[in-house]
Protein backbone atom coordinates (compact mmCIF):
# COMPACT_ATOMS: atom_id res chain seq x y z
CA UNK A 1 0.00 0.00 0.00
CA UNK A 2 1.52 3.44 -1.07
CA UNK A 3 1.11 6.57 0.89
CA UNK A 4 1.19 7.62 4.21
CA UNK A 5 -0.79 9.85 6.67
CA UNK A 6 1.28 10.84 8.83
CA UNK A 7 -0.87 13.73 10.01
CA UNK A 8 -4.58 14.03 11.17
CA UNK A 9 -7.22 14.28 8.45
CA UNK A 10 -9.13 16.30 11.05
CA UNK A 11 -6.91 18.96 12.44
CA UNK A 12 -3.37 18.27 10.56
CA UNK A 13 -1.48 17.26 13.97
CA UNK A 14 0.65 14.33 14.57
CA UNK A 15 -0.65 10.37 14.81
CA UNK A 16 0.62 7.54 16.31
CA UNK A 17 -0.05 3.92 16.04
CA UNK A 18 -2.80 2.68 18.69
CA UNK A 19 -3.50 -1.02 17.28
CA UNK A 20 -1.33 -2.55 14.86
CA UNK A 21 -1.34 -6.02 12.48
CA UNK A 22 -5.53 -5.19 11.73
CA UNK A 23 -6.45 -7.56 9.06
CA UNK A 24 -9.50 -7.60 6.79
CA UNK A 25 -12.16 -10.18 8.82
CA UNK A 26 -14.55 -10.21 6.02
CA UNK A 27 -13.38 -10.92 2.19
CA UNK A 28 -10.00 -11.66 3.33
CA UNK A 29 -7.85 -9.24 1.51
CA UNK A 30 -4.02 -10.13 2.90
CA UNK A 31 -2.98 -7.50 3.93
CA UNK A 32 -2.37 -5.49 7.15
CA UNK A 33 -3.04 -2.41 8.38
CA UNK A 34 -2.86 -0.10 11.78
CA UNK A 35 -4.82 2.30 13.34
CA UNK A 36 -3.67 5.64 14.59
CA UNK A 37 -4.44 8.06 16.73
CA UNK A 38 -4.18 12.18 16.70
CA UNK A 39 -2.17 13.00 19.70
CA UNK A 40 -3.84 16.59 19.36
CA UNK A 41 -8.63 15.51 18.82
CA UNK A 42 -7.66 12.26 18.95
CA UNK A 43 -9.14 11.03 15.65
CA UNK A 44 -8.31 7.65 14.64
CA UNK A 45 -7.44 6.34 11.18
CA UNK A 46 -6.50 3.75 8.75
CA UNK A 47 -2.73 3.55 7.94
CA UNK A 48 -1.62 3.65 6.04
CA UNK A 49 -3.92 5.21 3.52
CA UNK A 50 -4.35 3.27 0.40
CA UNK A 51 -4.13 5.66 -2.62
CA UNK A 52 -7.64 6.55 -4.69
CA UNK A 53 -6.43 4.26 -7.08
CA UNK A 54 -5.85 1.37 -4.72
CA UNK A 55 -9.11 2.02 -2.95
CA UNK A 56 -11.33 1.87 -6.34
CA UNK A 57 -10.00 -1.36 -7.49
CA UNK A 58 -10.77 -2.74 -4.11
CA UNK A 59 -13.92 -1.69 -4.08
CA UNK A 60 -14.37 -3.09 -7.91
CA UNK A 61 -13.29 -6.32 -6.81
CA UNK A 62 -14.67 -6.98 -3.59
CA UNK A 63 -18.10 -5.20 -3.50
CA UNK A 64 -19.73 -6.94 -5.94
CA UNK A 65 -22.91 -3.98 -6.40
CA UNK A 66 -25.70 -5.09 -8.57
CA UNK A 67 -24.16 -8.73 -8.78
CA UNK A 68 -27.28 -10.43 -7.31
CA UNK A 69 -30.42 -9.43 -9.21
CA UNK A 70 -33.90 -11.55 -8.86
CA UNK A 71 -32.84 -14.01 -6.64
CA UNK A 72 -35.07 -15.48 -4.03
CA UNK A 73 -32.65 -13.64 -1.14
CA UNK A 74 -33.04 -10.43 -2.91
CA UNK A 75 -36.88 -10.99 -3.37
CA UNK A 76 -37.42 -12.00 0.30
CA UNK A 77 -34.88 -8.69 1.02
CA UNK A 78 -37.23 -6.53 -1.19
CA UNK A 79 -40.38 -7.77 0.82
CA UNK A 80 -38.95 -7.15 3.90
CA UNK A 81 -38.01 -3.51 3.94
CA UNK A 82 -41.81 -2.75 2.17
CA UNK A 83 -43.18 -4.71 5.10
CA UNK A 84 -44.75 -3.00 8.10
CA UNK A 85 -42.24 -5.52 9.93
CA UNK A 86 -39.27 -3.85 8.98
CA UNK A 87 -40.86 -0.78 10.66
CA UNK A 88 -41.38 -2.71 13.34
CA UNK A 89 -37.74 -4.00 13.65
CA UNK A 90 -36.26 -0.33 13.12
CA UNK A 91 -38.41 0.99 16.17
CA UNK A 92 -36.60 -1.99 18.45
CA UNK A 93 -33.32 -2.08 16.79
CA UNK A 94 -32.57 1.26 15.99
CA UNK A 95 -32.66 2.96 12.57
CA UNK A 96 -29.52 3.45 11.65
CA UNK A 97 -30.13 4.42 7.86
CA UNK A 98 -33.45 6.94 8.74
CA UNK A 99 -35.51 4.83 7.09
CA UNK A 100 -38.05 5.80 9.58
CA UNK A 101 -37.56 9.94 9.20
CA UNK A 102 -40.78 11.44 7.59
CA UNK A 103 -40.91 14.68 5.87
CA UNK A 104 -40.74 16.01 2.37
CA UNK A 105 -38.34 18.40 -0.47
CA UNK A 106 -35.53 17.58 -2.04
CA UNK A 107 -33.02 14.85 -0.47
CA UNK A 108 -29.70 13.32 -1.89
CA UNK A 109 -28.61 10.23 -0.71
CA UNK A 110 -25.07 10.04 -1.32
CA UNK A 111 -23.29 6.70 -1.42
CA UNK A 112 -27.20 5.43 -2.40
CA UNK A 113 -25.31 1.96 -3.94
CA UNK A 114 -28.43 0.29 -5.76
CA UNK A 115 -31.05 2.65 -4.44
CA UNK A 116 -32.58 0.84 -1.57
CA UNK A 117 -32.96 3.80 0.71
CA UNK A 118 -34.55 6.02 -2.22
CA UNK A 119 -37.53 3.96 -2.20
CA UNK A 120 -37.81 4.06 1.49
CA UNK A 121 -36.95 8.63 1.73
CA UNK A 122 -39.73 8.75 -1.44
CA UNK A 123 -42.08 6.85 0.77
CA UNK A 124 -41.64 9.18 3.63
CA UNK A 125 -42.27 11.93 1.93
CA UNK A 126 -39.42 13.06 -0.15
CA UNK A 127 -38.57 13.84 -3.58
CA UNK A 128 -35.34 11.31 -3.17
CA UNK A 129 -32.49 11.46 -5.44
CA UNK A 130 -29.33 9.75 -4.99
CA UNK A 131 -25.26 10.00 -5.80
CA UNK A 132 -23.40 6.92 -6.81
CA UNK A 133 -19.99 6.88 -8.80
CA UNK A 134 -19.90 3.48 -9.41
CA UNK A 135 -22.03 2.83 -12.34
CA UNK A 136 -23.27 -1.06 -11.43
CA UNK A 137 -24.82 0.41 -8.79
CA UNK A 138 -26.33 2.96 -9.97
CA UNK A 139 -27.78 1.73 -12.99
CA UNK A 140 -29.54 -1.07 -10.73
CA UNK A 141 -31.13 2.15 -8.92
CA UNK A 142 -32.16 3.74 -12.00
CA UNK A 143 -33.62 0.77 -13.54
CA UNK A 144 -36.26 1.57 -10.27
CA UNK A 145 -37.28 4.93 -11.73
CA UNK A 146 -35.36 6.83 -9.06
CA UNK A 147 -32.53 10.25 -10.62
CA UNK A 148 -29.02 8.76 -9.79
CA UNK A 149 -25.98 11.38 -10.34
CA UNK A 150 -23.02 9.44 -11.16
CA UNK A 151 -20.34 12.30 -10.75
CA UNK A 152 -17.68 12.18 -7.76
CA UNK A 153 -19.29 15.00 -5.06
CA UNK A 154 -16.76 17.55 -6.02
CA UNK A 155 -17.80 17.43 -9.17
CA UNK A 156 -21.45 17.51 -8.70
CA UNK A 157 -23.11 20.66 -9.66
CA UNK A 158 -27.03 20.11 -8.83
CA UNK A 159 -29.35 22.57 -10.60
CA UNK A 160 -31.01 23.53 -7.87
CA UNK A 161 -29.91 23.14 -3.94
CA UNK A 162 -31.10 20.28 -1.39
CA UNK A 163 -33.32 20.54 1.47
CA UNK A 164 -31.50 17.13 3.12
CA UNK A 165 -28.48 15.62 2.28
CA UNK A 166 -28.04 11.76 3.69
CA UNK A 167 -24.35 10.63 4.51
CA UNK A 168 -25.46 6.88 5.67
CA UNK A 169 -22.07 4.66 7.14
CA UNK A 170 -20.56 6.89 4.29
CA UNK A 171 -18.34 9.76 5.89
CA UNK A 172 -15.58 7.16 7.07
CA UNK A 173 -14.91 5.70 3.67
CA UNK A 174 -13.78 8.77 2.66
CA UNK A 175 -10.05 9.66 1.88
CA UNK A 176 -10.82 13.81 2.70
CA UNK A 177 -14.10 13.31 5.25
CA UNK A 178 -14.07 17.10 5.57
CA UNK A 179 -13.66 18.05 2.05
CA UNK A 180 -16.98 15.55 1.17
CA UNK A 181 -18.54 17.64 4.56
CA UNK A 182 -17.60 21.73 2.49
CA UNK A 183 -19.57 19.56 -0.77
CA UNK A 184 -22.28 18.77 1.06
CA UNK A 185 -22.40 21.96 2.60
CA UNK A 186 -22.06 23.90 -1.25
CA UNK A 187 -25.35 22.12 -2.73
CA UNK A 188 -27.32 22.30 0.92
CA UNK A 189 -30.04 25.52 0.49
CA UNK A 190 -29.66 27.31 3.21
CA UNK A 191 -30.63 25.92 6.54
CA UNK A 192 -30.73 22.70 5.00
CA UNK A 193 -29.75 19.09 7.01
CA UNK A 194 -26.98 16.89 6.69
CA UNK A 195 -28.30 13.29 7.93
CA UNK A 196 -25.20 11.01 8.97
CA UNK A 197 -24.61 7.86 10.40
CA UNK A 198 -21.34 6.00 10.75
CA UNK A 199 -19.61 3.62 13.81
CA UNK A 200 -18.51 5.19 17.36
CA UNK A 201 -14.89 4.18 17.48
CA UNK A 202 -15.45 4.44 20.80
CA UNK A 203 -17.76 1.76 21.89
CA UNK A 204 -18.07 -0.91 24.29
CA UNK A 205 -17.64 -3.45 21.63
CA UNK A 206 -14.51 -1.94 20.47
CA UNK A 207 -13.24 -2.26 23.49
CA UNK A 208 -14.63 -5.83 23.93
CA UNK A 209 -13.55 -7.78 20.16
CA UNK A 210 -10.43 -5.28 19.66
CA UNK A 211 -8.82 -5.85 16.64
CA UNK A 212 -12.08 -8.30 15.52
CA UNK A 213 -14.30 -5.39 15.84
CA UNK A 214 -16.50 -5.72 12.26
CA UNK A 215 -16.55 -2.01 12.47
CA UNK A 216 -12.64 -1.46 11.78
CA UNK A 217 -13.47 -2.85 8.11
CA UNK A 218 -9.57 -1.82 6.83
CA UNK A 219 -9.27 -0.45 4.25
CA UNK A 220 -12.47 0.47 3.57
CA UNK A 221 -13.29 2.66 6.58
CA UNK A 222 -10.68 5.53 6.68
CA UNK A 223 -11.55 7.37 9.38
CA UNK A 224 -12.83 6.09 12.69
CA UNK A 225 -15.09 9.24 14.66
CA UNK A 226 -15.66 8.98 18.18
CA UNK A 227 -18.70 11.50 18.89
CA UNK A 228 -16.52 14.38 19.86
CA UNK A 229 -14.29 14.24 16.59
CA UNK A 230 -17.71 13.74 14.43
CA UNK A 231 -18.89 16.65 16.17
CA UNK A 232 -15.65 18.36 15.70
CA UNK A 233 -15.15 17.66 11.84
CA UNK A 234 -18.98 18.57 11.40
CA UNK A 235 -18.83 21.83 13.40
CA UNK A 236 -15.62 22.91 11.54
CA UNK A 237 -17.30 22.19 8.37
CA UNK A 238 -20.04 24.80 8.88
CA UNK A 239 -22.63 22.54 10.36
CA UNK A 240 -24.75 23.01 13.34
CA UNK A 241 -25.13 19.94 15.51
CA UNK A 242 -29.01 19.06 16.39
CA UNK A 243 -29.66 15.91 17.79
CA UNK A 244 -26.97 13.07 18.16
CA UNK A 245 -27.97 9.40 19.79
CA UNK A 246 -26.24 5.99 19.80
CA UNK A 247 -27.63 2.98 18.47
CA UNK A 248 -26.37 -0.93 18.42
CA UNK A 249 -27.96 -2.66 15.69
CA UNK A 250 -28.30 -6.56 16.26
CA UNK A 251 -26.45 -7.24 12.89
CA UNK A 252 -23.43 -4.95 13.56
CA UNK A 253 -23.01 -7.16 16.72
CA UNK A 254 -23.93 -10.58 14.91
CA UNK A 255 -20.98 -9.85 12.78
CA UNK A 256 -18.49 -9.15 15.12
CA UNK A 257 -19.30 -12.16 17.03
CA UNK A 258 -18.88 -14.33 13.46
CA UNK A 259 -15.65 -11.79 13.02
CA UNK A 260 -13.96 -13.20 16.05
CA UNK A 261 -14.93 -16.39 16.01
CA UNK A 262 -14.27 -17.27 12.19
CA UNK A 263 -12.43 -14.52 10.44
CA UNK A 264 -8.66 -15.71 9.72
CA UNK A 265 -6.16 -13.49 7.89
CA UNK A 266 -6.38 -14.11 3.95
CA UNK A 267 -9.57 -16.17 3.93
CA UNK A 268 -13.14 -14.94 2.98
CA UNK A 269 -15.26 -15.18 6.19
CA UNK A 270 -18.08 -16.95 4.55
CA UNK A 271 -19.94 -17.22 8.20
CA UNK A 272 -20.65 -13.39 7.75
CA UNK A 273 -22.70 -14.06 4.51
CA UNK A 274 -25.73 -16.86 6.26
CA UNK A 275 -28.65 -15.36 6.17
CA UNK A 276 -30.10 -17.84 8.44
CA UNK A 277 -27.03 -17.60 10.83
CA UNK A 278 -26.49 -13.77 11.29
CA UNK A 279 -30.70 -13.60 11.60
CA UNK A 280 -31.05 -15.99 14.56
CA UNK A 281 -27.88 -14.33 16.25
CA UNK A 282 -29.35 -11.23 15.58
CA UNK A 283 -32.69 -12.01 16.82
CA UNK A 284 -30.52 -13.64 19.86
CA UNK A 285 -29.02 -10.52 20.89
CA UNK A 286 -31.88 -8.16 20.49
CA UNK A 287 -34.07 -9.90 22.64
CA UNK A 288 -31.52 -11.36 24.83
CA UNK A 289 -28.90 -8.80 25.11
CA UNK A 290 -30.88 -5.50 25.17
CA UNK A 291 -30.20 -4.31 28.62
CA UNK A 292 -26.89 -4.01 28.14
CA UNK A 293 -26.83 -2.32 23.96
CA UNK A 294 -29.54 0.24 26.00
CA UNK A 295 -27.23 0.74 28.37
CA UNK A 296 -24.24 1.02 26.12
CA UNK A 297 -26.54 3.37 23.93
CA UNK A 298 -27.07 5.81 26.87
CA UNK A 299 -24.39 6.28 27.95
CA UNK A 300 -22.53 6.92 24.23
CA UNK A 301 -20.52 3.71 24.09
CA UNK A 302 -22.97 2.27 21.39
CA UNK A 303 -21.78 1.32 18.64
CA UNK A 304 -23.64 3.53 15.14
CA UNK A 305 -23.13 7.17 16.09
CA UNK A 306 -26.34 9.54 14.17
CA UNK A 307 -26.29 12.88 13.89
CA UNK A 308 -28.80 15.50 12.50
CA UNK A 309 -26.99 18.66 11.52
CA UNK A 310 -27.95 21.85 10.23
CA UNK A 311 -25.77 24.16 7.32
CA UNK A 312 -24.95 27.26 9.43
CA UNK A 313 -25.50 30.32 8.78
CA UNK A 314 -22.08 32.28 10.53
CA UNK A 315 -19.46 30.05 8.18
CA UNK A 316 -17.39 31.54 5.83
CA UNK A 317 -17.85 29.29 2.47
CA UNK A 318 -14.08 28.49 0.14
CA UNK A 319 -15.28 29.78 -2.81
CA UNK A 320 -13.64 28.24 -6.28
ZN1 LIG B 1 -6.38 15.66 14.99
Amino acid sequence: MAGKNLKCMACGSKVAAELQNLFDTRFGIDNVWNICRCVDCGMEQTCPLPSPGELKKLYEEYYNFGGEKGTRYTRLRERFLTSSLYRIWLGMDGDVSFHKKQGSGRLLDIGCNEGRGLKIYQRNGFEAEGLEPNEKASAVACEHGFKVHTEPLEQFKPARPYDVCVLSNVLEHSLDPKQMLSHVRRILKPGGQIWVSCPNSQSRLRFLFGRYWINWHVPFHITHFSEKTLRYVLEDSGFAIERTKNITPGLWVAHSILSFLFARPGSVNRCLRSPLLVASLMLVIRFVFFPILWLGNLSGRGDCLVVVGKKSADYADYTD
